[in-house]
């Protein structure tokens, strides 16, 4: 196993999960134009706060994730931090003096995509005031505006397996490049576990003391790779049918479906109903690629099932 993909569409209740620039009285939402409408997103760089709150949660322990320091650096030390390991980090070189040229740098194992709108914003939103109330003598307060809206996401995850607990070095005696593995096996099961169970954990977003959103996965793929792949993000797109928004378009499904089948050894997929139009449609798509005893199970079974999967897995 090389690569796990994972990709997931979550429908959200009134909410705004990443404001843009904004001014000081107007909390927007971020958004992307696309065919001359306005689409909401969450930057990457949340996606990845979030996940990794979600993990800090869910830490044993005997697990440790560091917390940046002033400098905005974290603590490099792979073999005993979750946070360091798989979220990567830019550590310069030399002593306080610094300024001596050059930093270490990890890659992250683990790369997440921003998280897409698919339903335009304007159709989906709605302008709510929320009032700052001054602690002066007379009760005051400013009105801010702030937009909300619902949508259905879709995120995205990738993670490079081989590249978890370990970093990639020249091999003195072939020349080569090779992996040196800091922790053993187990552990780095463990890691990226913690990261598959992260998704049902999400929860850190801004300002949820007035807008309590769930944006784990209503439906959920994940495919356990033999190479280090982002094509299954594609998986999941939405067409129009008959002015209904929410229907998957199953061609593309069983097109993507079918090219990461060819190099994955476990496809996993889950839903909840009441999200799609086109519920049954999915179903006969899966079976028609995955085989007539492929089922469709629930997000939180994949999410075990994809557990289970990588503690029973070999790696070297
Ligand atoms: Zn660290």
């Amino acid at each position: 196993m090389k690569g796990i993909s994972i990709v997931w569409l979550s429908e959200t209740d009134l909410t705004n999960l990443n404001s843009g620039e904004g001014e000081s009285n107007y909390i927007d939402v971020k958004k992307f134009k696309s065919e001359g409408m306005e689409f909401p997103y969450v930057s990457g760089q949340a996606m990845r706060y979030y996940m990794k709150e979600a993990i800090r949660r869910n830490l044993s322990e005997k697990e440790h994730m560091c917390v940046p320091d002033d400098r905005g650096e974290t603590c490099g030390k792979i073999a005993e931090c979750l946070n360091c390991d798989l979220f990567g980090f830019m550590r310069p070189y030399g002593g306080e003096e610094r300024g001596g040229g050059g930093a270490r740098i990890r890659t992250s194992p683990v790369k997440v995509s921003p998280a897409i709108g698919l339903l335009p914003f304007e159709d989906n939103s709605v302008i709510d005031f929320l009032t700052r109330r001054h602690k002066g003598e007379k009760l005051e307060g400013d009105i801010v505006n702030i937009e909300i809206g619902t949508n259905i996401y879709k995120c995205g995850l990738s993670v490079d397996v081989r590249r978890v607990g370990g970093d990639e070095g020249v091999d003195q005696k072939t020349g080569t490049m090779r992996i040196k593995y800091d922790i053993d096996a187990d552990k780095r099961k463990e890691r990226i576990i913690k990261i598959l169970e992260s998704l049902r954990l999400l929860t850190d977003y801004s300002k949820q003391a007035r807008l309590l959103t769930d944006f784990t996965p209503d439906l959920i793929c994940i495919s356990f790779q033999t190479v280090y792949s982002h094509r299954l993000q594609k998986l999941f797109r939405f067409t129009e049918d008959n002015g209904k928004r929410k229907t998957l378009d199953i061609s593309r499904f069983k097109e993507i479906l079918r090219d990461v089948k060819e190099y994955s050894d476990s496809i996993l997929l889950g839903q909840i109903s009441g999200l799609l139009e086109n519920k049954e449609q999915l179903t006969d798509a899966y079976r028609d690629v995955m085989g007539p005893s492929a089922v469709i199970t629930e997000p939180k079974d994949v999410i075990g099932e994809a557990t289970e999967y990588v503690r029973q897995q070999n790696l070297q």
